[in-house]
């Protein structure tokens, strides 16, 4: 009997689909991301009592074992999260691969995201995005991932904490340049709010307190980072200015808007003691 994969509301109860609700009705039991939340949505939803299994990010690895043998026994469950689609920068991934180990039979059932939600109204015209779900917490892993995404041509979506919101907009910026971004903030819900600006911009709007649950959406590479740009064309750029008299610093600062601060700072530093 299969595993369903079923996505909830990120805010607007409302948003649940009719497929869902249907799931969640008919199923023998509800793998849970965490019990007591999920059972408010089914009571909320006026469907009955049933048998629950706890699938915590912390642990998802051995309360697999357990919803394994119920499906195994035949069981039809269904697996949902706090918000949104289950397996999204949430738990889920861990149980879908063993249960397709396993030959049960993973359904989806689509519904609310937010980072698609998010991508909808960005407003960016690149066809393609890349999830990039929350950014590591410490600085080296932090800045290798971000160095991974700067050239790519595509609309770049982060989750991220309300009190990181600043921090991790002033690190979009030092890395990716001064790009036109978009802070998605409690999407679905009654404060919804876009704000849109340069990511330099928003580091300002939102350097005091944030509430709320936020997604940013950068867009994607800009034309001097795309594959193909002649490197020769920076460094004779960075030459000009160093002969000007302009220090490294500077200089990476000048030239964000186009190209990563970190890489011309080093160039210009390498440039510099030749
Ligand atoms: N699985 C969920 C999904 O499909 O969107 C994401 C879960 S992740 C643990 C939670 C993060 O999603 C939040 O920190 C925030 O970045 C984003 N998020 C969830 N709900 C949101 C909302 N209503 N508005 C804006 N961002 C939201």
């Amino acid at each position: 009997m299969p595993l369903y994969v079923v996505a909830t509301p990120i805010g607007n109860l409302q948003d649940l689909t009719a497929r869902a609700r249907e799931v969640l009705a008919s199923c023998d039991g509800v793998v849970a991301e965490d019990t007591r939340y999920t059972g408010q949505l089914l009571k909320h939803l006026g469907i009955e009592k049933k048998p629950f299994h706890a699938l915590p990010a912390y642990d998802e690895a051995r309360r697999a074992e357990a919803i394994l043998d119920r499906l195994g026994q035949g069981a039809s469950l269904a697996l949902v999260t706090d918000a949104g689609t289950p397996a999204v920068s949430d738990p889920g991934a861990l149980l879908v691969r063993r249960a397709v180990e396993q030959g049960v039979p993973v359904v989806p059932v689509p519904g609310p995201s937010a980072a698609i939600a998010a991508v909808s109204v960005s407003g960016f015209t690149e066809p393609r995005f890349h999830f990039a779900g929350f950014l590591p917490r410490k600085a080296g892993a932090r800045s290798a991932m971000l160095d991974e995404l700067r050239a790519l041509r595509a609309q770049l979506v982060f989750y991220e904490s309300p009190h990181r919101l600043a921090a991790t907009l002033r690190d979009l910026r030092s890395t990716l340049g001064d790009r036109p971004a978009v802070v998605a903030r409690e999407l679905t819900k009654v404060h919804e709010e876009l704000s849109r600006g340069t990511l330099s911009q928003l580091a300002g709007r939102f350097s005091g307190e944030v509430r709320g649950e936020v997604v940013v959406v950068v867009s994607g590479a800009p034309e001097a980072e795309q594959a193909g740009e002649d490197p020769a064309d920076l460094e004779r750029e960075v030459r000009e200015r160093l002969s000007r008299g302009e220090r490294p610093k500077d200089i990476a600062e000048a030239l964000s808007g186009s190209h990563a601060k970190r890489e011309v700072y080093q160039l210009a530093l390498k440039l510099k003691e030749r």
